[in-house]
């Protein structure tokens, strides 16, 4: 078992308390490391060594930073064996899916490289006298605080804009699946960066995050996770007036119309509610489908889960491994109680899984819900994992985009159907940040990503996504000549 250290101010350090605390496999329950207990003196000492960095790494030519996020990328991927590894002995990741996320995860620092060198100001034609242009500056420090359904996705989301455009930062990975971000540390320590750029702090949310949260000498908080904590973070934040990014929670609508390509949409949206086990914040949330063709869809769409193969993340062959944290497989089963209570009918799974190896590790069976009305909890609230809740059929177009629209959330829905027009005023009536028409597939850090109402302020990815992590001036000259103004 590894004993880790935190990466602060270019060191390897123990938390200032000493103390450690355990993380487990989810697919085994055993412990597989120790990480330092960090607080808000460790927090305190990071935010320290990133105001140091700052004038530093702002100060570098943009072709040397674009540079460093070049070579990330390429470390990234001569180190992709490892992070899969990472992934699937610490989230539970299925092998063949945790191969493929450093690659991906490149494309972010590669994106970030190419693009922040093209980030123009303008000019504003106010008068011929006054010339008045606009620049983009880095913000100074940003915590980069970050959930564990994506250990490498999320902060590499962060630190790609954060470190490319001129920023330095303080990241505060997920307690439970912290490894990644600190094996990232070990590849940006190869880079020699001024000492603080990057710092990484293991420990707790409500320790740690909201010292970071709080701190003055943090300038931005880019965080990914939960709506409540959002807005704990929003109101610790406000006292400073610090610049906010966050993607939040979400409770994604699918509408399947009448007139659907029924298999298309069948395999699309069974990879997309079973992917990650169900933990995207752009998984399905609930499913409303067209009378006409509800029976047929639900009927293939079960016999697909059916064959959806479930087990040791470590076999080649499985597709869904377990949940990431006992406390997160106690949260989905109790969403599926409350299913079960509320009335909704359980139509496959609900049940933990008995056989070996299933029966030790933070399993859920595949599970599907039908007759899910409006008020349940469970067409309301995000369950993040691999649940799909069927709600009653459905026979107007109007009627269902009220009810898809009813919901505090607004990150992203799908809108199924042959007729692209039909489709599109889908699209323009549905308040989310994301909608699909009959699409699901490709994305990419070119895309933005983000979410209205509760799900989120501001984007990430696109060039909407790097503007988020620079300010923007105005430079007013006057341009008279001195002997002209008498
Ligand atoms: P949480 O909100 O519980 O935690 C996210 C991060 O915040 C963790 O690092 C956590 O630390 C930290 N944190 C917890 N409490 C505080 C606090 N009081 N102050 C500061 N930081 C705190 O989310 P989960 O990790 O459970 O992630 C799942 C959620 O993330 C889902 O709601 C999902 O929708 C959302 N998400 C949204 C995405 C989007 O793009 N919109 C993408 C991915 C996920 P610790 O781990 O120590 O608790």
């Amino acid at each position: 078992m590894k004993q880790y250290k935190m990466w602060i101010g270019g060191k390897w350090i123990d938390a200032e308390s000493g103390k450690t605390y355990p993380v487990y496999n989810p697919a085994t329950e055993e412990e597989i490391a120790q990480l330092p207990l960090g607080g808000k003196a460790d927090a305190d000492k990071a935010v320290t060594a990133a105001r140091k960095a700052f004038p530093i790494w702002s100060k570098k030519p943009q072709a040397e930073r674009s540079q460093i996020a070049m070579k990330m990328a390429e470390m990234l991927r001569e180190n992709a064996n490892e992070f899969g590894r990472i992934d699937t002995l610490d989230h539970g990741s299925p092998t063949k899916m945790a191969a493929f996320t450093p690659i991906v995860t490149a494309d972010r620092f590669e994106w970030a490289a190419y693009n922040a060198r093209s980030l123009m100001g303008h000019t504003v034609p106010v008068s011929p006298d006054t010339l008045v242009y606009l620049q983009r500056e880095p913000i100074g420090v940003i915590a980069c605080i970050t959930p564990w359904n994506g250990p490498l996705p999320m902060v590499a989301s962060k630190l790609a804009p954060t470190l490319t455009l001129g920023n330095t930062c303080v990241i505060k990975p997920p307690s439970v699946d912290s490894l990644a971000a600190l094996k990232l540390a070990e590849l940006l320590e190869k880079l020699e960066l001024p000492p603080g750029t990057v710092n990484v702090v293991t420990g707790p949310g409500s320790t740690v995050g909201e010292a970071l949260a709080s701190h003055r000498g943090v300038d931005m908080v880019a965080f990914t996770g939960s709506s409540e904590t959002g807005k704990r973070i929003m109101s610790l934040a406000s006292q400073t007036v610090k610049r906010l990014q966050m993607e939040l929670g979400g409770k994604n609508p699918v509408i399947i119309l009448d007139d659907v390509d029924i298999d298309k949409a069948v395999s699309e949206m069974f990879i997309h509610q079973f992917a990650n086990c169900g933990q995207l914040c752009g998984s399905p949330g609930k499913f409303y489908v067209h009378e006409k063709v509800y029976d047929e869809f639900l009927e293939k769409f079960t016999a697909k889960v059916k064959k959806l193969i479930v087990g040791d993340p470590n076999d080649e062959r499985t597709e869904m491994g377990p949940l990431a944290s006992i406390e997160h497989r106690d949260r989905v089963e109790g969403y599926i109680k409350s299913g079960i209570t509320e009335g909704a009918k359980v139509i496959l799974g609900g049940k933990r899984p008995t056989t070996p190896p299933m029966n030790k590790g933070y399993y859920v069976v595949p599970t599907i819900f039908t007759n899910v009305t409006q008020n349940m909890k469970i067409a309301r609230e995000e369950i993040f994992g691999p649940v799909a809740c069927f709600m009653e059929k459905f026979n107007s177009d109007d009627k269902i985009i009220e009810m898809a629209n009813d919901n505090v959330y607004g990150l992203a829905a799908w809108v199924w159907t042959k007729d692209t027009a039909r489709g599109m005023r889908f699209a323009n009536e549905i308040a989310a940040g994301t909608v699909w028409v009959s699409n699901g597939f490709p994305g990419g850090p070119e895309l933005p990503w983000g979410g209205y109402k509760e799900s989120g302020i501001g984007r990430e990815g696109s060039l909407y996504g790097l503007y988020e992590y620079t300010n923007l001036k105005r430079i007013q000259v006057d341009l008279v000549m001195p002997t002209k103004r008498a």
